[in-house]
């Protein structure tokens, strides 16, 4: 059995706890401070747009989780589907994007934020005007590179450890 001196294990800890010291962080302290996320992140939220938006399901169908639902009438005058209800249920999406992916008219984006969590169940399902988009609610760049373009620039960690020395 190896014999190990009382108090070896303590200095041992320090020695690497001074040695962190004196090193650059390579962590930020959140949430006082923040770093850009990833432009094409795939945020907790789904952005949806009303004018391009035909009514056609396809993100429906396409959900693997059917975390989408979308009820539908017809507009006798204009001959076109009219969304009445499009609602999310963001506690059971897994921000997979395939709905994204699959609406052939540009109408549905992954957002920009990440910091959604909720205290109630039953403000995780977002319905209609909730889905807009709105300072607050922005787009991210997933599968659109033109609006990743108009978005902050990704802060890289190693980048900031090499500014700062
Ligand atoms: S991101 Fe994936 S899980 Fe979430 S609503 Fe879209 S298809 Fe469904
Ligand atoms: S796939 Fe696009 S256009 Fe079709 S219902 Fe969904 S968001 Fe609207």
């Amino acid at each position: 059995m190896k014999f190990e001196r009382y108090g070896i294990g303590i200095a041992k800890g320090l020695r690497v706890t001074i040695r962190h010291l004196f090193r650059h962080p390579v962590t930020v302290q959140y949430p006082e401070q923040r770093l850009n996320i990833s432009r094409r992140t795939r945020g907790n939220e789904l952005i949806w747009d009303k004018v391009k938006c035909t009514g056609c399901a396809t993100c429906a169908k396409s959900c693997p989780q059917g975390a989408i639902q979308i009820v539908t009438s017809t507009s006798m005058e204009e001959n076109k589907y009219e969304v009445e209800q499009i609602e999310v249920d963001t506690g059971y999406c897994i921000s997979c994007g395939l709905c994204v992916e699959a609406c052939p008219f540009e109408a549905l984006y992954m957002g920009y934020a990440y910091e959604r969590a909720k205290y109630r169940r039953g403000e995780v399902v977002q319905a209609n005007e909730q889905l807009l988009p709105s300072p607050q609610r922005q787009r991210s760049g997933y599968m659109y590179p033109k609006i990743a373009d108009e978005l902050p620039r990704q802060t890289l960690l190693i980048e900031r450890i090499t500014e700062e020395k």
